[in-house]
């Protein structure tokens, strides 16, 4: 097998990225930074790293890397509904922690904060299980369509308010594969519209 070949070979979403937004480079010093916030704000306690599934899968595999106090791993899938108004949404936990959280330091990764609703009835959610504290980290923010009251503790970066793909983050459950996060071309929602 010949590597030189493969690596000259095209992803199958090359054509489909209209621009890069975040390179691989500025995506391993951001999740370097991360950990080492999180590390210092956490010095001596022992973390309980929330990772949100599926899109910030891979963005927590990076962080805890960069994560010097001991810390454990544990998984959840949830999405916002709302019944009726906007307002009064809850939210569905598909999968929930099998850590019991009471006592416990936590850190939610998420891969990014949009409207806000997700991650501030996650935030509700958890808080009644009375952890010690509970921080949030987000890999990127979109500050423009913030509507729910919620700000990240920890912030990898801000962008506009695109929609993108790559590192964890999907359309149509593909591109999470993609090393960096990329804008996608507009023709690629119209051809399945
Ligand atoms: P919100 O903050 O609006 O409640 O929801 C955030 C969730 O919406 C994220 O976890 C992510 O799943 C999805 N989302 C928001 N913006 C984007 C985006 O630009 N690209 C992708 N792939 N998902 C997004
Ligand atoms: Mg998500």
């Amino acid at each position: 097998m010949n590597f030189r070949k493969i690596n000259k070979k095209k992803s199958a979403y090359d054509n489909d990225i209209a621009e890069v937004l975040v390179t691989e480079k500025e995506l391993k010093e951001i999740t370097k930074r991360l950990g080492e916030e999180i590390s210092c704000d956490h010095e001596g306690q022992e973390l309980v790293i929330v990772c949100v599934l599926r899109g910030s899968i891979i963005a927590t595999a990076d962080i805890v890397r960069n994560i010097r106090p001991h810390c454990t791993m544990d998984f959840m899938v949830a999405s916002s509904y709302f019944g009726g108004t906007e307002t009064s949404g809850s939210v569905l936990i598909k999968k929930d922690l099998e850590t019991d959280i009471k006592g416990k330091h936590v850190v939610i990764i998420e891969d990014i904060l949009d409207s806000g609703f997700t991650l501030s009835l996650l935030r509700k959610e958890l808080l009644k299980r009375e952890p010690a504290s509970l921080k949030i980290c987000a890999l990127l923010d979109k500050p423009e369509k913030r509507v729910a009251d919620i700000q990240a503790d920890y912030v990898g970066k801000v962008i506009e308010n695109k929609f993108v793909v790559g590192y964890g983050l999907d359309y149509d459950e593909k591109y999470r594969n993609i090393p960096y996060v990329g804008v996608l071309k507009e023709s690629v929602y119209s051809k399945s519209e």
